[in-house]
């Protein structure tokens, strides 16, 4: 398991399901909020000041890159804003399969192992 790939935790200070890892960008930790943005979402989370990350599969889990000007031009990219503590409301939050086996042929569906 390489260092970037990311991994599901509890927010130790609110408790909301959060992916952690280490930025493919700039080697830093950090944490992402599960639910995935469309391009409003993400330029609303860029207007408060939080950072976003397009994520990458990998074999176990994904890498995030930040999201620059020149990356913006990606098809249908997989986004995340950097984690935002809100109160809990969904207890024993599952994460969501953002690469998605319905995208795949049927009987070739491939688990994604976390
Ligand atoms: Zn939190």
């Amino acid at each position: 398991m390489s260092e970037l790939d990311f991994k599901h935790i509890d927010c130790r200070n609110c408790g909301n399901l959060i992916w952690a890892g280490v930025s493919a960008t700039s080697r830093c930790d950090i944490k992402l909020d599960t639910v995935r943005l469309n391009l409003v979402e993400e330029v609303m989370a860029l207007t408060a000041g939080l950072a976003t990350y397009q994520i990458h599969r990998t074999a176990l889990s994904f890498e995030a890159t930040r999201r620059t000007a020149t990356r913006m031009g990606v098809a249908n990219p997989i986004v995340l804003a950097t984690h935002t503590c809100r109160p809990l409301t969904v207890f024993g939050q599952q994460p969501p399969d953002y690469f998605g086996s319905t995208s795949q042929p049927s009987g070739t569906t491939s688990e994604v192992p976390f």
